[in-house]
């Protein structure tokens, strides 16, 4: 139920462990290659290390010993020569590695948009799935994101702890109090860097809620349909205010975040001192004490300081993949979200020309879910309403009295509280609600256009398009003069914002554009909400006179604010209350003389007074 989607939340925990195993099934599945690169480029990067702490003690020994020049030279060309090869292998292998890396985030992302495109309206416009949508992109919108840096992570990992295995071997013969002294401060460091995570991850709502404001105020300033308000109403001292107010909360909030980073980086840092010195204390007795010679002291003493690298680095890695492993659960949180419609896993429903669909609104009630500010009322309470095959529906009624939520409905864009509806007589819950889609055409107030072309926008399909079926529709929809009188005719590109050579439609021309678009689909249910709001009279008329042509064989219904443009309709509906309060043909609604008339009593006058002008 609508309301109760708090709880649809999929409700899991995943963890970093699990979200960790998440990336490596992506990866498996789709790039596999990315796993075996991570985990050589870990091999290699502790091979260099290991050839590395080698080659100082090498040549200590060499000299120790009075070797030659030439075997000295040699020592010297062989690790440069291993350096250097495993280096040029260690690049390749990144280089790799990257590709695979953005090729496997864009696998994420996609199911990411394809979840948020197909999934069903209340969730569409749901404040808790919308926020996680904004974390899921997050962590997905860049390189350095979790999405792709936790292969870096892992490639650490792989490198931290093979080196930290080597690097004990090497260090078998140290005494043991200042093995154990170097791990517990490397943990404890962690630990302190743990905190500091956590504390970010259980204010990030907070850091949210301020984000959103600040975007909020940015986005209305670049907003093109306010720029008018804001330079007639003085809205931009007030749009600088709130951006000078959130950027205030944003900085106070990022200093006390700021403020724990640096705690944690100081403690970490002195327990790194005691570390270091309590172990290059302990080697520099050994040396002095006679136990151990200079090459071994170098040996040891660059193996220590790697052996704390390498702790160090496990410790950082945890720590990271913590934040990443974060980052990713709202990645995961939102793709499994769970979903209030059968999508996709419902009875199918088959579409069959010529066959005809009867909608029945039966007992039913809604109500939007609201907030806890302004609990919502009902809109409808026991509504009944049947659309027969074919027949011509108009909703009128004051603004706000429910015309389109009931053409929303009807749609199957909600699901009522109360109530069933019906597509002959079995309730479209049970259906594949994208096979019910596939039924329903419709004009609605705000209509969406993308950045493609006139033709693509029509067919909505960028593959197989019946230029004719467009060209046919354009004409129907009385478009054809203006497109044609283009250079680019319908392949003229729309949506400015994308292309800088696109046309600009005025709103009445978008609003015939999409009425082509209604006739191109051809489905058996249309609805017209407000279809002619943008057209002048003239058009507004146009559009009347064409509407039994453009809805013939459909069933159809239509909202108006124009009382006048109902009388095309079989049947009249007048909503108020929440109910039904009248219905008939346009004449049986004047004949009673009750509210309808009233209402087109008024109107008439109203026009005729203007028309007067
Ligand atoms: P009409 O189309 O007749 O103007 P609507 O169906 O748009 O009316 O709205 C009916 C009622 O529902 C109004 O009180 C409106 O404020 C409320 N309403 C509409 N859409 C929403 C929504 N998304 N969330 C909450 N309330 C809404």
């Amino acid at each position: 139920m609508f309301r109760e989607m708090g709880e649809e939340k999929s409700g899991k925990k995943y963890g970093v462990l699990k979200n960790s195993l998440f990336m490596l099934q992506e990866a498996r599945k789709n790039v596999p290659s990315v796993i075996w690169l991570a985990v050589l480029d870990g091999l290699i990067a502790v091979a260099v290390s290991v050839i590395e702490l080698y080659v100082a003690p090498s040549i200590l020994k060499n000299l120790e010993m009075h070797g030659t020049l030439s075997g000295l030279l040699s020592t010297i060309l062989f690790f440069t020569a291993g350096i250097t090869a495993a280096s040029a292998v260690q690049a390749y292998v990144w280089q790799n590695m990257r590709y695979g890396r953005i090729e496997l985030r864009d696998h994420i992302v996609t199911r990411v948009r394809y979840k948020m495109s197909t999934s069903s309206y209340p969730l569409r416009e749901k404040q808790a799935f919308i926020n996680l949508l904004v974390k899921a992109n997050d962590a997905l919108n860049d390189n350095d994101k979790a999405s792709e840096a936790i292969w870096t992570t892992f490639t650490g990992l792989v490198q931290n702890i093979l080196g930290f295995a080597i690097y004990l071997y090497l260090l078998k013969s140290v005494d043991p109090v200042v093995i154990l002294v170097t791990v517990v401060t490397a943990v404890l460091g962690y630990l302190v860097n743990y905190r500091a995570n956590e504390w970010n991850y259980r204010h990030r709502e907070e850091e949210e809620e301020i984000c959103k404001h600040v975007l909020y105020v940015q986005d209305e300033a670049q907003d093109r349909c306010l720029a008018k308000d804001i330079r007639i109403f003085g809205m931009g001292e007030w749009l600088c205010g709130l951006h000078e107010k959130y950027m205030r909360l944003y900085l106070d909030f990022s200093r006390r975040r700021e403020r724990r980073y640096l705690a944690a980086d100081l403690t970490d840092l002195i327990l790194g001192i005691l570390r270091n010195g309590i172990a290059y204390f302990y080697l520099l007795y050994m040396v002095l004490d006679g136990r151990i010679g200079a090459a071994a002291f170098l040996l040891y003493f660059a193996a220590v300081g790697g052996f704390t690298t390498w702790i160090g680095g496990i410790m950082e890695n945890i720590a990271t993949l913590h934040r990443q492993g974060l980052e990713l659960e709202s990645v995961r949180e939102f793709l499994d979200y769970r979903e209030i419609f059968r999508m996709e896993e419902g009875m199918p429903l088959n579409w069959e020309p010529g066959a005809s669909y009867t909608i029945e609104l039966r007992d039913v009630s809604f109500r939007y879910s609201g907030s806890e500010a302004e609990p919502a009322k009902e809109v409808f309470s026991h509504l009944n309403l049947r659309i027969r095959p074919g027949e011509k529906l108009a909703v009128v009624g004051l603004n706000g009295a429910g015309k389109t939520t009931l053409v929303k409905l009807i749609c199957g864009f909600y699901d009522p509280d109360e109530g069933e509806v019906l597509l002959n007589g079995v309730n479209i819950k049970v259906y594949d609600r994208r096979d019910y889609y596939r039924l329903i055409s419709g004009v609605f107030q705000d209509f969406s256009v993308i950045a493609s072309t006139i033709a693509v926008n029509i067919a909505q399909d960028t593959q197989k398009i019946d230029m004719e079926r467009v060209a046919d529709c354009v004409e129907k929809a009385g478009l054809k003069k203006k497109i044609e009188s283009l250079p680019r005719k319908y392949d003229t590109l729309l949506d400015r914002f994308v292309y800088t050579e696109a046309v600009e439609l005025s709103g009445g021309e978008l609003q015939r554009l999409m009425i082509a678009r209604l006739l191109y689909k051809d489905s058996p249910i249309v609805v017209l909400d407000e279809p002619t709001a943008a057209l002048d009279p003239i058009a507004e008329s146009d559009i009347y006179q064409k509407y039994n042509t453009l809805t013939r064989g459909k069933s159809a219904v239509f909202i108006s604010h124009r009382l006048a443009s109902t009388r095309f309709c079989d049947r009249i509906l007048l909503i108020e209350d929440g109910r039904i309060a009248e219905e008939g043909t346009h004449e049986e609604l004047l004949a009673n003389g009750k509210r309808y008339a009233e209402l087109f009593e008024l109107q008439s006058r109203y026009y005729q007074k203007t028309e007067q002008f």
